[in-house]
């Protein structure tokens, strides 16, 4: 594993999940000293569920439990919280997810993944850059530097997982180039600044509040909700930030004291290829997104959820290379997918939903349809993605219902591969995929599903006898 970001660190959990040998390097001494990405969707929370994280995690979330609401106003002082959105469709609402969403700063996210991944057994080594790599038939020689000590070494691993953000020098290395919208309206400024402002905020909490006071138009993000924000705006970096701050807070804030100026520029790139051989692209270094819909850390945590079973299966020898293949396949297609949608929202929430667009309930539950990768049988069947109707397709993610009463569906698979099934599960158990009983609309009678390890509908039938052959062949690549 190259890079210690929030997808780095969840590649290393979900490899050791699998009893993977993995050792991380991180060229920094810390994790990141930004909160950045701070909306964790339900589909990161089902893979940290799955992980056994869901706990420490939702724990990690606790100061901005009550912070769902956008909020806006002149000033902060004078702003008012906007109701919730709903998901569209028709019919009764249904759980969409056994989680629920969380925020999370990644500042305080990333040390808890840390924690959990050196937990699992991960060799986690920070101030460690990879300085150069070479692969051959069997494997990747890469080249490491100590920047505690000074020493190089080597390091020769099966793969390389490159998790090395927006910049990626191993996807450099590779000559990947990118292609997309590129950047996204104007450069950004990013303010960190404690003050304690809980007074002004108690009883119209938000996640982020839109300030419209002409002296620093912008949003401000509630970062622990109490004492920690962020205010993004635009324009010069080098401003008078206490004073401009006070005057669009509207309130004196006597502690103010700006932490960080992070100029950044919001962009729409994709990677022309998300493998190449042995080195795998997972996270912002395979696709960078605007921040407006909440999607580049969420998309990256998906990749190696989805890249995490495969390299398993292939270091194991349950399955052939060919099986990686369908990485590239099936979370290139999401990347653009997830970057497209990002790059067509605003932060403005004010302005109503274009129908156009994704519910945002497709977005937060990962209902993307692959188009082509792991799985069998043709797409006929296509998800929808303007509204959240997940009916068990073929290549989506298994909708969610309780089977018991705390065992959703999307428990039943991970680190291995099960079936939920319309009738007598004794009928289908068959080869070590053990069978559910599932009581769902969307199932019909004598129907089955087969759920590969990441929760994805790779086959849909009636005969019992075909799952273990169709796992065997997808296996095969
Ligand atoms: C303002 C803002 C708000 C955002 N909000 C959200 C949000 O709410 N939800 C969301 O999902 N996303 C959000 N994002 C996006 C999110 O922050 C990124 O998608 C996420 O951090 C990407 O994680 P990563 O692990 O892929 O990359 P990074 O976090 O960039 O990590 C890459 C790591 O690799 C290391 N590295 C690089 N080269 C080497 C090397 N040669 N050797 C060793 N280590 C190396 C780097 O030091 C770095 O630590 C936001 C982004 C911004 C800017």
């Amino acid at each position: 594993m190259v890079g210690g970001g929030l997808v780095g660190l969840t590649t290393a959990l979900v490899l050791r999940h699998h009893g993977v040998e993995v050792t991380l390097v991180e060229k920094r001494a810390t994790t990141s000293p930004q909160p950045k990405a701070r909306r964790f969707h339900v589909r990161s929370l089902e893979i940290f569920r799955g992980l056994g994280l869901a706990e420490v995690v939702r724990e990690a979330a606790r100061d901005l439990a009550e912070h769902d609401h956008m909020a806006t106003g002149h000033t902060l002082a004078e702003a008012r919280q906007l109701p919730l959105w709903q998901p569209s469709g028709s019919g009764d609402p249904v759980e969409i997810s056994p989680e629920l969403p969380c925020l999370v700063a990644q500042d305080v996210m990333e040390p808890v993944l840390r924690q959990a991944a050196e937990d699992a057994g991960a060799r986690v080594r920070f101030q460690t850059e990879l300085t150069s790599f070479a692969q051959d038939a069997d494997g990747v020689s890469a080249e490491l530097h100590d920047h505690r000590t000074g020493e190089d070494t080597a390091l020769r691993a099966a793969f390389v997982v490159a998790a090395d953000g927006a910049r990626s020098p191993v996807r450099s290395a590779l000559g990947i180039d990118r292609s997309g919208r590129g950047a996204i309206g104007d450069p950004s400024v990013n303010v960190y600044f404690h003050a304690d402002l809980s007074d002004v905020v108690r009883g119209r909490e938000f996640n982020l509040c839109k300030l419209e006071h002409p002296a620093l138009p912008g949003a401000l993000a509630s970062v622990d909700g109490r004492y920690r924000w962020v205010f993004m705006t635009g324009g010069e970096v080098e401003r008078d930030w206490p004073a401009l701050l006070r005057t669009a807070l509207g309130v004196p804030a006597p502690d103010l004291e700006v932490r960080s100026v992070l100029p950044w520029q919001a962009e729409m790139l994709v990677a022309d290829r998300y493998s190449d051989g042995r080195v795998h692209l997972a996270g912002d270094a395979a696709h960078v997104m605007p921040p407006f819909a909440a999607l580049g850390a969420n998309t990256g945590i998906a990749d190696a959820h989805n890249l995490g079973w495969k390299l398993a299966a292939v270091l194991s020898g349950a399955a052939a290379p060919a099986l990686l293949d369908s990485y590239d396949a099936e979370r290139r297609a999401a990347g653009w997918f997830t970057a497209d949608q990002s790059s067509r929202r605003t932060w403005d929430a004010t302005t109503a939903p274009d129908p156009t667009l994704a519910d945002p309930f497709v977005l937060a539950a990962g209902a993307f349809q692959y188009p082509a990768g792991a799985f069998a049988g043709d797409l006929d069947d296509v998800e929808p993605v303007t509204e959240f109707a997940p009916a068990g397709r073929i290549a989506t993610r298994i909708p969610h219902r309780w089977l018991d009463t705390d065992l959703s569906t999307l428990d039943i698979a991970g680190p291995g591969w099960a079936l939920a099934v319309a009738d007598d599960p004794q009928r289908w158990a068959a080869d070590g995929i053990p069978a559910h009983r599932l009581d769902a609309d969307f199932l019909a009678p004598g129907e089955g599903l087969l759920i590969r390890p990441d929760d994805v509908i790779a086959w849909r039938g009636t005969d019992p006898t075909t799952p273990a052959t169709v796992r065997e062949k997808l296996l095969a690549g």
